[in-house]
């Protein structure tokens, strides 16, 4: 069966492996049945895998949550076709050609990113970790080639020439002057351009291939640029250097990729990877199958940007704190506001790839850790918004002791303990001087109507008598009765049937630490959509930092623990800034999407 190139999906048949289909396993599936990337072998004569993916990230900048759905793709792909005795792998690549923007702590963040999601690119003890200027030697003795073929020549035009003789959609190109270099002449000079001789932007190496052709990527790219800076790697060993589409295709062939998946916005980029690769077989320099490019539609998440330029300026203007904000959209970030490698995965498995550009609600993301996390969080009582509630009919060195179960359940991971005491923290929107309709909390008595009567979570039923205000007129404390022998979990208990049900700590024995409470960094759903400044979108009210009573276990959260703050939502003891015996807690993801608590 042949492949047609515009619908590569036409008359697939049905996938092999068990995940969800998509696209591009019917595409692999095919390829698979048809043979297409069997047999082959590496330069060291081992058999490869039937299917070789890659993700190959520019060190620029720390990767963000669409870099997650492309990690996901690619090692989730190779991982599930590893399971059929063809094999399949993901080789994890740098793509490092540009000089003045990488450096080696974003490797460093990048490869750290892509362990933590929970992949790893190391198969029988042989590590498939890459770096493109690995192979600057090669693409360098491969453009040579191409200049002995009169596939490619020097330009001494100035970037702006060039530029301006690209032609547009409905104009062709002009040809250079110096496109009818002979390849003496040009090698002369490209191996001039190599030896440093020239300044930079004095000449550039081309591909000679077409100025009036439709597509303009294929009017005679730029390959080469001199460039006399510090590589992070290669160091001052070359001050020329390869542009993306001479190096990615290539960098694809070298490693033997099969299925190289990329972005919607590389679909023009896909003749001239085919071209060069082509150019390249017919000298010789590859043989068996050519790696192929596909396209999927890149993922586009509301009230957050997934650009790492735009994300390198918040950075840069300390419009946030840094790569590993809680409100930024890198991996750093949501790893540090409490997301786990197993709800990111997920949302990458319950969005999907397609070949259309969409976007992605947030509430996906947020749901996804919710589902992950309501079956493992530890539970735990936190009062953010503080009002004291005193108890008249408990003496003030009386002490009752309640505790609840860390997970509803799983009962055999144990009970929390605290106690009950006179005074305790409720939160002050579970009081209401005058009750709305349907408000089942506290409220003091009116009349001969009696006051509030809610139950103290894993304590007891109290009933409002009364509230005291300061000398502004604010209320200062609620106060209330309780009784005795409504004790959750005691067999009296049921007696008290109550509507409300509040949650408390004990002032005595509270944690008093500081919590985060986190929303969208931005309040535009699509904040850099059209010719929109996204810098004027930038929610004001991100970030709060508030003082909360925490129930008295709290002391003990290690640093990157995550609970269900009980009505409140999901935390996360920061990684960071937490101490002993002192965390700090982020908020992770609220309840419910309607639930705002504070
Ligand atoms: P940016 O434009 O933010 O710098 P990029 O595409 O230049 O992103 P790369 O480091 O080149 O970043 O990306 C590595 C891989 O991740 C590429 O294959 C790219 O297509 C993919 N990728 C980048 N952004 C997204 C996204 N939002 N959704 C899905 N995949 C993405
Ligand atoms: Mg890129």
């Amino acid at each position: 069966m042949s492949q047609d190139p515009k619908n590569p999906t036409k008359n697939m048949p049905t996938n092999t492996v068990s995940e969800p289909s998509n696209f591009l396993r019917q595409i692999i599936d095919h390829d698979l049945s048809s043979g297409k990337f069997l047999k082959r072998v590496d330069a060291n004569g081992l058999e490869l895998p039937a299917v070789v993916t890659r993700f190959p990230p520019e060190p620029n900048g720390y990767l963000h949550i669409g870099h997650a759905k492309s990690i996901c793709l690619n090692f989730g792909l190779a991982q599930d076709y590893n399971q059929l005795p063809t094999k399949g792998r993901c080789h994890m690549r740098l793509d490092d050609t540009n000089p003045v923007k990488e450096d080696t702590e974003y490797v460093d963040g990048i490869l750290d990113a892509v362990r933590w999601l929970g992949f790893e690119w190391k198969e029988n003890g042989r590590e498939h970790l890459y770096y493109a200027s690995d192979y600057f030697d090669q693409l360098y003795e491969f453009a040579e080639k191409l200049i002995g073929a009169g596939k490619a020549y020097v330009d001494s035009q100035s970037a702006d020439e060039i530029h301006s003789k690209r032609g547009n959609f409905s104009a062709p190109g002009q040809d250079s002057p110096f496109r009818v270099r002979n390849s003496n002449e040009n090698l002369v000079l490209f191996r001039a351009m190599r030896a440093g001789e020239y300044l930079d932007g004095e000449h550039v190496l081309r591909l000679k291939i077409d100025m009036k052709h439709p597509n303009i990527m294929m009017r005679d790219p730029v390959i080469y640029r001199i460039r006399h800076a510090h590589h992070h790697r290669t160091g001052d060993r070359w001050c020329i250097y390869p542009l993306y589409d001479f190096t990615h295709c290539i960098s694809d062939a070298l490693e033997n990729i099969s299925h190289s998946i990329c972005t919607l916005e590389f679909e023009n980029n896909r003749p001239l990877y085919d071209w060069i690769l082509n150019a390249l077989k017919e000298i010789g320099v590859f043989t068996g199958p050519l790696p192929q490019q596909y396209e999927f539609a890149r993922l586009n998440l509301t009230y957050t940007i997934t650009s790492k330029r735009k994300l390198l300026q918040l950075v840069e203007e300390q419009r946030v704190d840094g790569w590993d904000d809680p409100r930024m959209p890198t991996i750093v970030g949501i790893r540090r506001r409490g997301y786990t490698p197993e709800s990111l995965r997920l949302f990458c498995e319950r969005i999907g790839v397609s070949k259309a550009d969409s976007w992605i609600d947030m509430s996906v993301l947020e749901q996804a850790l919710r589902d992950d996390l309501d079956v493992k969080a530890h539970r735990a009582t936190a009062v953010l918004k503080p009002l004291k509630l005193i108890i008249e009919n408990v003496d003030a060195n009386q002490s009752e002791a309640c505790s609840a179960p860390k997970h509803p359940n799983h009962p055999e991971w144990g009970k929390r303990e605290f106690h009950f005491t006179r005074e305790l923290w409720i939160e002050a929107d579970d009081f209401m001087i005058e009750p709305v309709k349907g408000y089942f909390r506290l409220f003091p008595p009116k009349g001969d109507q009696a006051g509030g009567r809610v139950r103290l979570r894993h304590g007891f039923v109290i009933e409002c008598t009364g509230y005291q205000v300061d000398t502004n007129g604010k209320v200062s404390a609620v106060t209330a009765n309780y009784f005795p022998d409504s004790k959750s979990g005691t067999p009296d208990s049921n007696n008290y049937k109550v509507k409300g049900n509040i949650h408390w700590v004990s002032a005595n024995e509270a944690l008093v630490t500081e919590v985060r409470l986190y929303d969208y960094l931005f309040n535009d759903p699509n904040p850099d959509s059209g010719d929109k400044e996204f810098l004027n979108y930038l929610n004001p009210h991100s970030k709060q930092v508030i003082t909360a009573y925490l129930e008295p276990c709290m002391k003990h959260a290690k640093p990157g623990e995550r609970f269900q703050f009980e009505r409140h939502g999901y935390f996360i003891a920061d990684a960071i800034d937490s101490k002993i015996d002192k965390p700090v807690f982020n908020r992770s993801v609220g309840l419910k999407d309607s639930w705002k608590s504070i």
